[in-house]
């Protein structure tokens, strides 16, 4: 019988890390009301490429990722609507971002968070405890019943406040996220943006969020 348990296994098989499910709401996606949440874990080498930043290495890396995802993303599609129901692979180019307020439609951290897949750090990034910030997102919707995790919907970073440290233009607001807050409340995307668009004119980037995140860290070494 093709249920949720089996549609996971085929996408871990595919090589997603972690895979989640939810209930969403989506005006665009009404008859869609179900989320599932593709987590795909970044390698070693892309927290080195930012440790010694090369970031021409990382972003070779993160859109291979990326691209990666999508091709599982489209493969879950078609394994969904060949066992009978609708489904649609949220991927980076269907889920277009607001350039203004620089959120997509349907915010991967949204479908990761409340499938119960992780938190957003202080950083404002996805985190999990086996990776991280050190990784990218997907997902996919569907009319198919999915048995849903439980959102998490409170911080875990406890009192760690190492991305704040790490940021060089202290965009990152100390207050931890929960989910009534707004993202304005924790990060100033702003600054953080026009810091990350100067920067990467001269060539280079800033994910020093990422790469010092505590739990980043733990993975990259090797402990998890
Ligand atoms: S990307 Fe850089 S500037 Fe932006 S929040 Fe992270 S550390 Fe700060
Ligand atoms: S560095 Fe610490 S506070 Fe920042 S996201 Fe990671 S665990 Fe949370």
């Amino acid at each position: 019988m093709f249920d949720g348990d089996v549609l996971k296994q085929y996408l871990i098989s595919q090589g997603i890390s972690k895979v989640g499910y939810t209930q969403v709401n989506v005006d665009e996606f009404s008859s869609l009301n179900y989320g599932i949440a593709l987590v795909l874990k970044l390698p070693r080498e892309a927290i080195q490429a930012l440790i010694d930043d090369e970031f021409k290495k990382y972003w070779k890396i993160f859109h291979g990722q990326i691209d990666t995802l999508t091709d599982i993303a489209f493969k879950g599609e078609k394994l969904i609507k060949d066992n009978g129901y609708d489904a649609f692979a949220l991927t980076m180019k269907r889920n277009e971002c607001d350039m203004e307020k620089l959120l997509s439609k349907l915010p991967y951290k949204t479908l990761a968070t409340t499938s119960g897949l992780g938190w957003v750090g202080r950083s404002a990034l996805f985190v999990c405890e086996e990776y991280g910030s050190a990784v990218a997102l997907s997902g996919i919707l569907t009319d198919m019943p999915l048995e849903v995790g439980r959102a998490i919907t409170d911080s875990f970073c406890d009192d760690c406040e190492e991305c704040q440290k790490a940021c060089p233009v202290d965009a990152i607001n100390p207050t931890k996220w929960n989910s009534r807050l707004e993202r304005s409340d924790i990060i100033d995307i702003e600054t953080c943006s026009e810091y990350v668009i100067d920067q990467f004119k001269s060539g280079l980037g800033c994910s020093k969020c990422l790469s010092n995140c505590r739990l980043t860290q733990e993975y990259f070494k090797n402990k998890r």
